[in-house]
């Protein structure tokens, strides 16, 4: 073996396609080792039994003179070594992706050696990974987030154009965190929090998370949610981060309300029956929040349910009226619509267990108190849901039992004259001309003004302390004859007012007023009697407004007076005013 058939040998051994090439018009083959055909799917031996002995052969037509190009450029460049990347056909019909490193010697120009590398896996690779990135620069386009790119050696930050013209800055900036903070984009109060990630990620954290308030351009501002994974190189240490980032401020800003009212409502835990959650858009009960509801209720699931469930079970029933109309839930929704989020409502509940009985009763402004019914306070909230937009309803049932009965004998002592019990001036004036506003015919009302017959002389005789009595009795006597829906009050003095509400007709009210006149005459002293005198008026007959029916009342009341007392008088207009003078009197 000569020396040239040795170094054949050493060739056609070598693992790499080698080949010597002529520069001419097809690339003939010189000489190729045994690899070299093999990495076409060909030997040596029937290589040139199917015309292989070209490199043109296994070349794609289309991209046989662009590769020729480029062969040529190097060589007129007189390049010794040079590479590059080119698609061949193999024996089977695929195509394949192949690396060839020339060497070319400008003494010997007719012919180039080559060494051809199998790129297919990187090929595959790289074309993976370009698609990927392109998978991942869709999923980031089509979410609302924005991708960085941090670079902790140089604290170099790439971003999108689109966020950095949102806070007016460079898309790429050094020095960051710092510079940023400079810029004045981050709120202060949040200047910690963002250093903090930037140096984590310097650190060599793994991946990170941020929430940040940030000022825009147009000087609004905004909450931004960052989270970063970083890229180690093969040391270990971070070559950069990639950090996605979204506006969350609308996310945010019902997050934190409904985390303050609900730390509200858990704060008044002990002062009350409950606080729950629902869902109101759904109709559902939240079991995951809130307390664990009453053994009662725990088999309502539904919003509407459980407050049916109240309803009939607990609530007091002169206040289920108001009750349902409060809890009624498209009334509710309605409510937050319109912007208004809460409510407040004091209802009286019937006390299942006795456990609490209430002893205080004011029956005469229609409270009912003792016989285990208490009052609450039923509060509500309406926000809206942070993840979705379901309204959602807070409710808590707060005790307010001895704060209302007080408040309650507060305003009923303000109500009511303190002798008698009856209504006083002011309120009395008040609630009638209340129902006269909202009255209209053929709705029919009276009006009795009342008036203790020559009290002055009783109160002379026997004294003011038997007076009182005298007017606490007469008190007594009107209260006996009233309906639950008349209204009655002391104007001052020995007058009173009586307002029959809703009547059926003059006519029928005439027998009426007459034995209520009886009623009122009462033995007074040793031999005596108590009469009153009263004024009758009719609405809307004789008036539609207090003031008018007042006036004929004293007029209808004068007469009486005038022709006798003990007696009544229905007003008509020929009676005689005060003051007026007597017809042909002189
Ligand atoms: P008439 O039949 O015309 O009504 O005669 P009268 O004596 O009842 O006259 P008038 O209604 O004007 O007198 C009311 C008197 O009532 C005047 C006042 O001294 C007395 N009085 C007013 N308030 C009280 C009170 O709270 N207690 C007592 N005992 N007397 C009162
Ligand atoms: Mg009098």
């Amino acid at each position: 073996m000569n020396e040239l058939e040795y170094y054949k040998m050493m060739l056609d051994g070598t693992p790499c396609g080698l080949c010597h090439v002529a520069l001419d018009e097809k690339l003939t083959i010189l000489y190729a080792n045994q690899s070299y055909y093999q990495l076409y799917g060909y030997t040596a031996e029937n290589a040139e039994a199917q015309g292989f002995t070209n490199a043109k052969f296994i070349l794609p037509e289309d991209d046989y003179q662009s590769i020729m190009d480029t062969v040529q450029g190097h060589i007129r460049r007189k390049d010794r070594y040079f590479q590059l990347e080119f698609r061949a056909i193999h024996s089977s019909g695929k195509l394949m992706w192949l690396l060839v490193r020339c060497a070319y010697d400008p003494d010997r120009p007719g012919s180039l050696l080559c060494a051809l590398f199998d790129i297919a896996d990187r090929k595959q690779m790289e074309d993976q990974l370009r698609m990927s990135m392109q998978e991942s620069k869709i999923a980031f386009q089509l979410t609302d987030k924005m991708m960085y790119i941090y670079e902790p050696a140089s604290r170099r930050l790439k971003q999108p154009k689109s966020a950095a013209d949102e806070f007016g800055l460079p898309p790429v900036m050094d020095d960051v965190p710092y510079s940023v903070i400079r810029s004045g984009a981050i709120d202060e109060a949040c200047v910690n929090d963002y250093v903090a990630f930037y140096e984590s990620i310097i650190r060599g954290e793994k991946s990170g998370h941020s929430v940040v308030r940030k000022r825009r351009r147009d000087g609004s501002f905004g909450w931004y949610e960052a989270k970063y994974t970083s890229i180690f190189d093969e040391y270990g240490a971070v070559k950069r981060a990639v950090i996605s980032c979204e506006d969350i401020t609308e996310q945010r800003e019902k997050e934190l309300s409904y985390q303050k009212w609900s730390n509200y409502f858990k704060a008044r835990e002990g002062k009350t029956f409950g606080v729950y959650e629902y869902n109101l858009t759904k109709d559902l009960y939240d079991d995951t929040k809130g307390d664990v509801k009453p053994d009662c209720l725990r088999s309502q699931k539904t919003y509407t349910g459980t407050v049916r469930y109240i309803a009939e079970n607990f609530v007091y029933e002169h206040d289920l009226e108001k009750f349902n109309k409060f809890f009624e839930r498209d009334s509710l929704l309605g409510r937050y619509y319109h912007g208004q989020t809460t409510g407040v409502l004091d209802y009286r509940r019937k006390c299942i267990d006795g456990a609490r009985v209430g002893t205080d009763g004011v029956d005469d402004i229609g409270w009912v108190g003792g016989g285990g019914i208490i009052w609450v306070r039923a509060v509500l909230l309406l926000l809206a849901d942070p993840y979705s937009s379901d309204v959602r309803l807070f409710m808590m049932t707060l005790d307010i039992d001895q704060e209302k009965r007080t408040e309650l004998k507060v305003r009923s002592r303000m109500e009511h004259d303190g002798m008698t019990g009856l209504l006083n001036r002011e309120t009395f004036i008040a609630r009638v001309s209340r129902i006269l506003k909202n009255s209209t015919p053929p709705k029919r009302h009276a009006l009795i003004m009342l008036d203790i017959d020559e009290f002055k002389k009783h109160n002379d005789q026997y004294g003011h302390p038997y007076g009182d009595q005298v007017i606490r009795e007469t008190a007594r006597f009107i209260k006996g004859f009233l309906r639950k829906t008349d209204l009655c009050g002391r104007m001052g003095g020995d007058e009173f007012m009586v307002f029959l509400n809703d009547i059926s007709s003059e006519e029928e009210m005439i027998p009426r007023i007459d034995m209520f006149c009886q009623i009122l005459k009462h033995p007074d002293g040793e031999n005596g009697e108590i009469t009153c005198s009263l004024g009758v008026v009719f609405y809307p007959r004789d008036g539609r407004t207090f003031q008018e029916l007042y006036q004929k009342a004293d007029t209808a009341l004068y007469d009486v007076k005038r022709t006798g007392r003990g007696n009544y008088r229905i007003y008509s207009p020929d009676l005689k005013r005060k003051g007026e003078e007597e017809p042909g009197a002189f």
